[in-house]
């Protein structure tokens, strides 16, 4: 709803002779989007929510616009009746510590001078002016960042596999394939702040020596495409793309690739399949990427969090970027906050931060008022944590002992009227129309899995269900090709560590 506000808003200045002081900005999310269309005058980060046509007059009207003192704020939330306030007054933004949205939903995505302004771009001419690519390689080592896609691989040694294989032609490939039900961090950076995810792949590429590179992102996302392609464009008459950048010997090219929206091609070797006009099914590794990757040449993936971190190491040093984080999980991390939470949205946290602060804190508790039953962590691959797991540091290491994984960062909250069946049969049925048929633990295998699930939930299970699906469930595990088959598995068993009274309630009950 925030588009037509914004021509209400221009004309509203307008009809008040403000035109020559106050300038309106169209920017990319600001994450709260519970509270959506928001509106924010800067300098003093003032915050209007949900923000309606008929809201403008009176925003326009107030002393605030013009840069004077606020004495008085006349829009109340028409959630909390409370008078909207201060952006640092919000739990919301002032628990957040914002790296990689840093720019999102402050500056127009569509102008590289926005980016620049902030800083942007002098990351990749630090890197050209005063390093060697092995001084960059280096200093992604030492800031301890991990590919932020799931996995949770150190980034810098991923890099060097890729650099120290021998070619005359690599490439580095952005991984924005985003498929996770419930996930949407990288889809708001790349229609927020797309210089940012172009910038870190011009460092990866110098580093790595790569002169070309794809993001790979889901044609489901066509404001993300869009900005991303006028960013391009707009670098390379800047000069960041292209031959000789800032005058170096270093060139980079760098193309969009729109994929069809299947699950599976966020799968490194499938994704490299789609993008070679092939069906997108994964290959058994290795050869790795590294090794031979795109068109059989060495390539580098990383997803569009990993690659927007990059910039802002490289400008503040691997040092400054150490100080967030956890000693073996660094940094930030995105999560979007989606389900039965009152603040639905996109927030970034230091690693370690707890889930009870994210859900609780930030996401302000359960809607209506209701008892928080569990988070599902990392979508379909991940696994769902009960309440006596809320005050679980978020790393990589931690959730992934607790039977779960930070993933590609999406929780989804669960009230005490969720069924956790309905829940791990939710996501498996995902995995199973999302299975790419190649190898048959996981074609074969999530659909028995899905079949005994169903009938559990209707109140026809059998006694010896549960056994079979953990027999099965650690069969796919062991034996599929890919991820997908993999953790498809992963919140049948999250569910049956946490959750086993509620399959054997349905069992035993036959409801
Ligand atoms: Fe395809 Fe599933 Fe096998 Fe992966 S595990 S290759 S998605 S069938």
């Amino acid at each position: 709803g925030a588009l037509p506000i914004i021509d209400i808003l221009k004309e509203e200045i307008k009809r008040q002779g403000l035109e020559e002081t106050v300038s309106v900005v169209g920017t990319g999310c600001q994450g709260f989007c519970e509270k959506g269309p928001t509106l924010v005058i800067e300098p003093q980060h003032i915050l209007y929510t949900r923000v309606t046509k008929e809201d403008v007059e009176e925003i326009v009207s107030q002393e605030l616009i013009k840069g004077e003192r606020v004495e008085r704020l006349l829009l109340i939330d028409q959630t909390t009746q409370k008078p909207v306030s201060l952006m640092s007054d919000i739990n919301f933004f002032s628990k957040q510590h914002r790296i990689v949205l840093h720019n999102c939903g402050v500056i127009d995505p569509q102008k590289i001078t926005d980016y620049t302004e902030r800083d942007g771009y002098k990351g990749i001419q630090k890197a050209l002016k005063e390093m060697s690519p092995e001084e960059v390689m280096e200093e992604v080592k030492k800031s301890g960042l991990r590919g932020r896609g799931g996995a949770g691989f150190p980034t810098g040694l991923k890099w060097g596999f890729c650099r120290q294989t021998p070619s005359d032609k690599k490439y580095i490939i952005c991984n924005a394939d985003e498929g996770d039900p419930g996930a949407f961090m990288d889809r708001s950076v790349l229609e927020g702040d797309p210089h940012s995810v172009i910038e870190g792949m011009l460092i990866g590429a110098y580093a790595i020596g790569a002169d070309e590179g794809y993001v790979y992102c889901r044609a489901e996302y066509p404001l993300a495409i869009k900005h991303l392609e006028i960013a391009i464009k707009q670098a390379e008459e800047a000069g960041y793309l292209g031959d000789n950048i800032l005058g170096s010997s270093f060139n980079f090219r760098l193309n969009v690739f729109a994929g069809a929206g299947a699950f599976v091609c966020g799968e490194e070797t499938a994704l490299m399949a789609s993008i070679e006009g092939k069906r997108g099914m994964p290959r058994v590794r290795p050869p790795f990427p590294a090794v031979s990757g795109l068109w059989g040449k060495p390539t580098n993936i990383n997803n569009v969090e990993t690659w927007s971190n990059i910039p802002h190491i490289l400008r503040n040093g691997a040092e400054w970027y150490t100080q967030f984080g956890t000693e073996k999980s660094k940094g930030t991390k995105i999560f979007a906050l989606t389900g039965k939470v009152n603040n639905t949205g996109l927030v970034e946290v230091p690693m370690g931060t707890t889930l009870r602060e994210i859900i609780f804190d930030i996401g302000d508790g359960i809607q209506g008022g209701k008892k928080f039953k569990a988070v599902q962590i990392g979508g379909p691959s991940g696994g769902c944590l009960p309440e006596d797991m809320l005050d679980l540091a978020v790393d990589y290491d931690t959730l992934t002992q607790a039977g779960a994984m930070v993933g590609s960062g999406g929780l989804v909250i669960m009230d005490e009227t969720t069924c956790m069946v309905d829940i791990a049969r939710y996501f498996l049925n995902f995995s199973k129309k999302e299975s790419c048929g190649k190898c048959t633990p996981c074609r074969e295998g999530t659909t028995r899995m899905y079949e005994i699930l169903d009938r559990i939930t209707k109140g026809e299970g059998k006694e010896e269900d549960l056994d079979t699906l953990e027999n099965l469930a650690y069969t796919i595990k062991e034996t599929s090709l890919c991820g997908l088959g993999q953790f498809a598995p992963s919140p049948i068993l999250a569910t049956l560590k946490y959750f086993r009274h509620e399959y054997e309630a349905h069992i035993h009950d036959h409801k």
